[in-house]
């Protein structure tokens, strides 16, 4: 039994979707658009070393940002994952119920509070979800 109702599982679930679809179109969107020849088409029109230098930064400041975005999707996947096979709510570290505060502000946490500040402070905070 989940420390959420039926009714808050449902609407973070029905957000969720709703993120997972925002995400999906605008990645999707701008893949089609990139095609492949983003980098081409930036540096191609440049002519001094700065400009291409500046066409490098863009290209990889763009791709962080999708990594950025794949990875929000990746984690609103495993929290629909979770919702189903009803662990949603629950700490992957050390199984005690995530506090309802933290879901809300984001409700895709895997872990409680002091074990997201535990492994930050062991991994030097690789893990994208933030602590509240
Ligand atoms: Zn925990």
């Amino acid at each position: 039994m989940s420390v959420l109702s039926e009714k808050q599982l449902k609407y973070i679930e029905q957000q969720l979707r709703i993120n997972r679809e925002a995400l999906q179109t605008h990645l999707y969107g701008v893949e089609r658009a990139m095609d492949g020849e983003r980098y081409v088409d930036i540096a191609g029109t440049v002519h001094s070393q700065s400009d291409e230098s500046f066409a490098e930064l863009a290209t990889a400041l763009s791709n962080a940002s999708l990594g950025r975005e794949a990875e929000a999707l990746h984690e609103i996947e495993e929290a629909l994952h979770r919702l189903a096979t009803h662990s949603y709510g629950y700490c992957t570290d050390c199984g005690k119920p995530i506090a309802l505060e933290r879901l809300r502000s984001y409700p895709t946490a895997k872990r409680c509070r002091p074990c997201q500040l535990n492994k930050e402070n062991r991994y030097g905070g690789k893990d994208s979800t933030p602590s509240l």
